[in-house]
């Protein structure tokens, strides 16, 4: 695993997959939204949940159906993992995203919004976001083995 800068900046915060990783290992890894739930959670707070409001730790988890909801001690502000990220308010399950990520940064060619729309099974629209938002956050650094920003 590659050491990331991210622990020091919320903002620097990344979602980094071992580079060289196989599809075959990114599905045994990434392949259920559990999975993918607990990689976001380890990259948003790699030292363990922080209020965005206040900064602190303290917090009890509220489940909301199927969705896992953190709610600080302090100020009881509500977040949820993917709440302020790019994957907030998209109906696009987390695997998904997770595997455009993957094919965004481990490929060493320039994937283009087409060929993501056909390796993940995305519509258009939302593989040409995606691909816009790799580009403005990573510009040349694309599909050397980045990491896909939160
Ligand atoms: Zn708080």
């Amino acid at each position: 695993m590659l050491a990331t800068r991210g622990a020091e900046m919320a903002a620097m915060n990344r979602v980094q997959f071992q580079s060289g990783l196989s599809l075959t290992q990114f599905m045994e890894r990434y392949g259920t939204q559990a999975q993918c739930e607990k990689e976001l959670e380890k990259c948003r707070w790699p030292d363990g949940f922080g209020c965005p409001m206040c900064a602190r730790k303290g917090h009890y988890v509220v489940w909301h159906g199927k969705a896992k909801t953190f709610q600080c001690h302090a100020c009881r502000h509500q977040s949820t993992l993917t709440s302020g990220t790019i994957f907030h308010s998209s109906k696009l399950p987390l695997t998904k995203w997770f595997q455009a990520m993957y094919f965004l940064t481990q490929s060493k060619n320039n994937v283009s919004a087409l060929e993501l729309m056909r390796l993940v099974g995305l519509c258009y629209r939302t593989a040409l976001r995606l691909k816009h938002k790799a580009l403005q956050e990573w510009g040349a650094n694309l599909g050397n083995g980045g990491a896909f920003p939160l």
